[in-house]
């Protein structure tokens, strides 16, 4: 039974299917906060929080069992993820449900804006029948503004487009070929702050986009322009904001994101008559409720169970059916990465990943991570590193990693070796996997083995004469250990060989003396693989 704390509300859509599972047992404690949020995360497996929860690094510390944290919509800036990641626990974010509701709340603001509706509204109501104060313009033949084009600011494009509007967009990871698709013309963004009549920001909230509209761009934009922003508060300057459109230096804007939400009472934002202010809405839409709720339940369901990855904002993204075709890879990745630790004498510097075989080029990364969870358990323990935190711990660790893609290895399909470096010694070894997903470790420093990566390996290096077999049988036979495979393997007669055993059950300490001080043997090590 994986434990699940709902610490926000979240659409029944999406709680039923996880409820009716059998698989998880449901806490429903919503709107704890401080130490009453650190306790209830002491004793659950995942967490799925709104954006009222905040998850701090301090509350992460209690989450001792906690794995998966789900955010039900797209930011996550009310969780802090580089202490989630360090921890390993897998961030989820719900990123597509709440796309469309989002656009249109930014059409019904640009809407707002141009045609001064909310004024006109606040005078009807006060009982007057003004015409002349307010006449708008229109949106058609006026150039829209972006900065960020991804799902929300795409979706707000092509509203635009339909509208007649131009688009001009600033965000350098979009391609040109999305931009044409969507109409789109890409700018640098002093250009689209210059060019656009009415300016939308649609960005995350990042160190780069903090406060990236302030006092400077605004003073880029036209006088008269109008500028929405439906993303995140903490984007614009809002102090500058209020100063630019007291002087109406900008004609308007419309804001449904603060940088203190809920924005406070007295807050200057609220007394200015050009200003259209709404309460975080964009996503407040039956539909997209429901589809967050839907999106985040299937996301931490698919990560607890299976070990699917593909939402997290803070690991290799994987889907369930790529994991399930991953699955036998990443564990020869773990026991090859055990092996290679065990061999290697602690330093740490470079390691490298190399594959050759069908999997796709992204999932190197991952590949990667699962020899870096063999690596470094051995150094942080199993339970520290896992598929989420294994890149990031090594890279903490100052060792750098490499991905390299092989050509066909010879008559192995499925190829993964891996190089640990590190104070002037190199650690090579390679497996393999056959028919039906069966893995073999096929490669020990030069020598070519072929033993199963499974329970306790013994590797030893010594002298090739006659009798060692013999010698080294005895020894584990009269201790009673019984060997699985034993792969002798050299490179030329009389030279040094190798040997690697696989045993079942562990060599104690005095066995493994034993067979040191055999005056053939040069080398043992023996290592754990499960
Ligand atoms: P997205 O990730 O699909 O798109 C974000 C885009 O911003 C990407 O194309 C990215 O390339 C671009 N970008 C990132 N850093 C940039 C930078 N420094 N300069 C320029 N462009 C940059 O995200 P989305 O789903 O479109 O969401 C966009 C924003 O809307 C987010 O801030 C999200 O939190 C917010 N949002 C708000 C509401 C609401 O209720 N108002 C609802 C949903 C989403």
């Amino acid at each position: 039974m994986f434990r699940i704390l709902l610490a926000d509300k979240i659409a029944p859509e999406g709680v039923e299917p996880l409820r009716s599972d059998g698989r998880f047992e449901l806490v429903e404690r919503y709107g704890l906060q401080g130490e009453e949020l650190a306790r209830a995360l002491a004793d659950v497996d995942a967490v799925i929080v709104r954006s009222a929860t905040r998850i701090t690094r301090e509350t992460l510390m209690h989450g001792q069992r906690l794995r998966v944290i789900g955010r039900a919509g797209v930011g996550v800036d009310n969780i802090d993820v580089d202490a989630a990641t360090e921890r390993g626990v897998a961030v989820l974010n719900a990123p597509s449900g709440n796309t469309t509701s989002a656009a249109e709340l930014t059409l019904a603001l640009l809407l707002a804006l141009v045609r001064r509706i909310p004024a006109a509204d606040r005078s009807m109501k006060g009982g007057d029948w003004n015409r002349a104060s307010f006449r708008g313009v229109e949106l058609y033949g006026k150039t829209l503004g972006l900065v960020g084009a991804g799902r929300i600011g795409g979706e707000v494009a092509r509203r635009a487009r339909a509208f007649g509007m131009r688009v001009v967009a600033y965000d350098p990871y979009l391609s040109p070929e999305r931009a044409e698709t969507l109409e789109i013309e890409l700018a640098t963004l002093e250009e689209v702050l210059r060019r656009a009549d009415i300016l939308s920001l649609h960005v995350p909230l990042t160190e780069s986009t903090a406060g990236m509209i302030g006092e400077a761009e605004l003073a880029m934009m036209k006088p008269g322009a109008l500028l929405v922003n439906a993303a995140r508060g903490g984007v614009v300057d809002e102090q500058a904001l209020c100063r630019f459109l007291a002087d109406r230096r900008l004609a308007g804007a419309a804001l449904d994101v603060f940088d203190r939400e809920p924005l406070p009472a007295d807050h200057p934002l609220r007394k200015l008559d050009n200003l259209v202010l709404t309460p975080h809405l964009g996503a407040a839409t039956e539909e997209a409720q429901q589809n967050v709720a839907i999106e985040i339940a299937q996301a931490v369901r698919a990560a607890l169970l299976e070990g699917d990855f593909s939402r997290a904002v803070n690991a290799p993204a994987i889907g369930g059916e790529e994991m399930r075709r991953l699955r036998p890879l990443l564990d020869l990745a773990e026991r090859l990465g055990l092996l290679a630790a065990a061999l290697a004498d602690g330093a740490m510097e470079q390691v490298e990943v190399r594959y050759a075989g069908a999997a796709e080029e992204e999932l190197l990364r991952p590949m990667a991570a699962g020899v870096l969870i063999g690596i470094l358990s051995s150094v942080v323990g199993r339970s520290a590193v896992n598929l989420v935190n294994a890149l990031h711990l090594a890279e903490a660790r100052g060792i750098q990693v490499r991905r390299v893609r092989l050509g066909p290895h010879g008559d192995y399909g499925e190829y993964l070796e891996v190089l640990l470096a590190g104070a002037g010694i190199e650690t090579r070894v390679a497996g393999a996997l056959l028919g039906e997903g069966h893995a073999r470790v096929v490669r020990i420093g030069d020598f070519h083995v072929d033993v199963v990566p499974r329970g306790s390996l013994v590797v030893l290096r010594n002298r090739d004469v006659p009798g060692v077999i013999g010698r080294v049988g005895t020894l584990l036979g009269n201790s009673g250990i019984n060997i699985g495979e034993y792969h002798q393997a050299r490179l030329q007669a009389g030279g040094q060989a190798l040997a690697a055993i696989s045993v079942d059950g562990r060599l104690p300490g005095e066995l493994v003396d034993a067979l040191r001080r055999l005056p053939e043997v040069l080398e043992v090590r023996q290592v754990q693989l499960d």
